[in-house]
């Protein structure tokens, strides 16, 4: 079977290895079929100091497939169901994982694809209870964005932000995997969108998956025409994840008492902010990562009913890095999908 591993920094290799052994008792072995690029591949691709992983190292982070061989003790799956993988490997068993705040879990093994091997490749075996069904009438491309990019985005905005029906909701990067998501998922539920873009083709797509007004941040201050267009007022929550160029100006874009939710920093990690304003306005800001399974559950019940992910482009397994260059470019309008 085909195995894509980072061997070193910025360097990708494409092996052929044997294919797993039967699964193990409570796993499942499953053939991959898709995997969804994200911010975070780039930034293991780059070497990111903060990840503790030996290389080589299967990259692929998001993903979906086929169950292709359940082993013992596995009630409830069968070869042939279609699933997608939660990317952590949670313990399953502390006070977080009972109660199903996965992505707090106390003893993560990792983050597969980031620290320790992930999805890109053929088969591999997983505990069955990392394992999500998919309901029918999905197909791969846009399951294998289920459990990063729609669950990611499920968790900061209604855990974490409770965004409400009828609010305004300023999304960054509208163009972005997470970006596209967040306009979706708002307008879904009868929310103002105002997102922000980097170039003119972009705004005509933005404004075709439903946002209400979009800004060309490259030609107009957000902070300021976001002002213009909420009559003064600022919005009720604003969805980060551009980090230093833009969080400033996120919380000036807020209305008193306003919501932030972020779950990353692209154009860097520090920036300082202004406390008085932060107590004085009665800011609330939530740090996102990752999902818990539900999330991901709830982003398939909502692609069953219709809320489609934006896919960009479609690559193969061995064009895996051109995907990345992609990403890193900013070029993308929605997912980078690399197909098995
Ligand atoms: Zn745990």
């Amino acid at each position: 079977m085909r195995v894509l591993t980072l061997v070193a920094d910025r360097k990708l290799e494409l092996t052929a290895l044997a294919a797993p052994l039967a699964p193990a008792t409570g796993e499942v072995q499953i053939a991959v079929k898709a995997v969804a690029l994200n911010h975070l591949d780039l930034w293991g691709f780059r070497g990111m100091a903060f990840a503790r992983r030996k290389l080589p190292l299967v990259v692929g982070a998001e993903a979906a497939g086929e169950i292709a061989a359940v082993g013992p003790d596995v009630p409830g799956f069968k070869p042939g169901d279609r699933v997608v993988m939660y990317g952590a490997l949670t313990c399953g068993t502390c006070k977080a994982c009972r109660e199903g705040r996965d992505n707090l879990c106390e003893n993560v093994g990792g983050i597969m694809g980031f620290h320790v091997d992930g999805f890109a490749r053929d088969r591999l075996n997983l505990a069955a209870r990392l394992v999500i069904p998919m309901p029918d009438g999905i197909d791969w491309r846009d399951a294998a964005c289920a459990p990063i990019a729609f669950a990611t985005v499920q968790h900061m905005l209604f855990d974490n932000a409770r965004l409400e029906p009828g609010e305004t909701i300023l999304v960054h990067a509208g163009g972005s995997g997470i970006g596209t998501a967040a306009i979706v998922m708002a307008k879904a539920i009868g929310c103002t969108v105002i997102t922000t873009v980097g170039d003119d083709a972009k705004m005509a797509k933005a404004k075709a998956l439903g946002a209400d007004h979009i800004i060309n941040y490259r030609t107009d201050r957000f902070e300021g025409a976001v002002r213009k267009i909420t009559g003064r007022k600022g919005v009720d929550v604003v969805f980060e994840h551009v980090g230093a160029e833009t969080f400033n100006g996120s919380l000036l874009a807020l209305k008193r008492g306003g919501r932030l939710v972020t779950c990353g920093s692209t154009s860097g990690p520090t920036t300082t902010i202004n406390l008085m304003q932060l107590f004085q306005q009665q800011y609330r800001i939530f740090g996102s990562f990752g999902a818990s399974m539900r999330n991901i559950r709830e982003s398939l019940a909502k692609m069953a009913g219709g809320l489609k992910p934006v896919i960009d482009t479609e690559v193969a397994l061995k064009d895996f890095e051109q995907g990345l260059a992609r990403l890193e470019s900013r070029q993308v309008f929605g997912k980078v999908i690399v197909s098995f």
